[in-house]
């Protein structure tokens, strides 16, 4: 860390008043004091996506503290955010609000969250510390356009007026004046696509069944003859198809595959992936045996709530008064395959309103990951989502735009 006195007074602008922005002008002005920082934000309410956050509770961050493993949450940035994490991982996050005054509490899936329960919290956090730390606000106040000279920057705000610094932080999330303005300066983008969504199953008979759910199911999604990914979770059914963990980090693994697709793909379904194929004959032949007088439909060969076994019958077109006794081996085999790796069409995307994020961005081949710096413009800095990075759901999103934040922040400040 360099020495405070030595460094010069700079001006540098942040823009974009979200949790990246907000984390690295708060780096930028503990490190260096005398640094002359201004947080530009667009509209009238800062830290809007922290305050809607994780069902209105902000999950912080995910208690994964091996930067090895936690890359593995990121479909896009992992590789990038190896050495990130090194230096800024979830446990300097804990410890960052911990001596800010705001204690975090990890969920039995891992995921961190404010002991309060409110994103509130972490907003009001946040806020506070930057407002004491004498960084200035402009709030309401959209940037337009950024021209590099020689020595330093001009930012135009819409209002026409202009603003001068040496260090420009761009954490405008996935709004496109922000990628505008980083091509203009001379970056790629990756285009944009969503990540983080529900998958549409229009089939009448399953979305019937909305709020059941099995707690561990196998989900394989086809887009295309390259594309084909597995996830195992927790899967419910909604009014418009399936949800849960698993199809959800199929959503991001697969985002850009599924737009280019068209959100048309074959998603193979296994509830009930204990058993392996063989021992789910023989168990279903046993159950057969024991229990020959019942009726398929009513009789449940494997432990599947009611609904969906019923559901599953009925798409092997067994009647429902047929006894287990005069299931034929062609039929067996047949409500094997629907159990163990049952074929939905999916036709669209629907929504996940706890989180969701956006896949593409800046091309991470052009940024620094130790200062976040870009390498194409000299004291042009990068954070959170404007990057072509993006993490599974659980707080990795977060946990990405701290990381990212904190090390543009300390490097603009150290900077002289
Ligand atoms: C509903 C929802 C819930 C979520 N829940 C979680 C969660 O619980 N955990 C998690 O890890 N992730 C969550 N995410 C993802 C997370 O919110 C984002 O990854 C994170 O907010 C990215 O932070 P950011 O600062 O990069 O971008 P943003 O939060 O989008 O902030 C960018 C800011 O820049 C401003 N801005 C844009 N353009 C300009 C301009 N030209 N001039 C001035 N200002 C500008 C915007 O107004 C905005 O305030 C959620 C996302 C959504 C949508």
């Amino acid at each position: 860390m360099g020495n405070v006195s030595s460094l010069q007074t700079q001006n540098i602008i942040v823009i974009g008043g979200g949790a990246a922005g907000f984390f690295g002008a708060i780096a930028a002005a503990r490190v260096n004091p005398s640094a002359q920082i201004t947080l530009i934000e667009a509209s009238r309410k800062p830290l809007a996506k922290v305050l809607i956050s994780g069902g209105g509770r902000c999950n912080v961050t995910h208690a994964c503290f091996d930067p090895a493993l936690l890359v593995q949450n990121y479909p896009r940035g992992g590789k990038a955010l190896r050495g990130a994490f090194s230096r800024f991982q979830p446990k300097d996050t804990i410890a960052w609000f911990k001596k800010a005054g705001v204690k975090l509490k990890t969920e039995a899936d891992g995921r961190m969250f404010p002991v309060t329960n409110s994103s509130q919290t972490i907003a009001d956090c946040l806020l506070e510390t930057a407002n004491n730390l004498g960084v200035k606000l402009q709030i309401g106040i959209p940037v337009m356009a950024v021209k590099s000279s020689s020595s330093h920057f001009t930012v135009t705000l819409k209002s026409g007026e202009s603003l001068n610094c040496e260090r420009l932080l761009l954490a405008t999330g996935s709004n496109p004046i922000g990628y505008k303005i980083a091509q203009d300066l001379g970056h790629d983008i990756e285009p944009p696509v969503p990540s983080l969504f529900t998958f549409n199953i229009p089939e009448h008979n399953l979305t019937k069944l909305a709020g059941v759910s099995v707690n561990t199911a196998k989900v394989r999604l086809q887009v295309s003859e390259k594309i084909r990914l597995e996830q195992t979770g927790a899967l419910l059914v909604t009014h418009w198809g399936v949800s849960g963990p698993g199809v959800l980090k199929l959503s991001a693994w697969g985002a850009r595959g599924l737009y280019e697709s068209n959100y048309r793909a074959t998603l193979i379904i296994n509830w009930s992936p204990e058993y392996h194929q063989d021992q789910l004959r023989e168990h279903l032949l046993a159950v057969k045996n024991e229990w020959g007088k019942r009726a398929v439909a009513l009789h449940r060969g494997v432990n599947l709530p009611h609904r969906l076994w019923q559901f599953l019958v009925n798409r092997v077109q067994i009647p429902p008064d047929t006894k287990w006794a005069y299931v034929s081996k062609d039929t067996l085999s047949q409500l094997i395959r629907e159990i163990s790796q049952g074929e939905y069409f999916i036709q669209g995307k629907g929504v996940f309103k706890d989180e969701f994020v956006t896949c593409g961005g800046v091309c991470l081949k052009q940024v620094s990951f130790k200062t976040m710096e870009s390498r194409i413009a000299p004291g042009v800095y990068f954070a959170g989502e404007i990057l072509d990075i993006d993490g599974v759901t659980g707080g990795f999103n977060f946990q990405s735009a701290w990381t990212t934040a904190y090390l543009a922040g300390l490097a603009m400040g150290e900077r002289e």
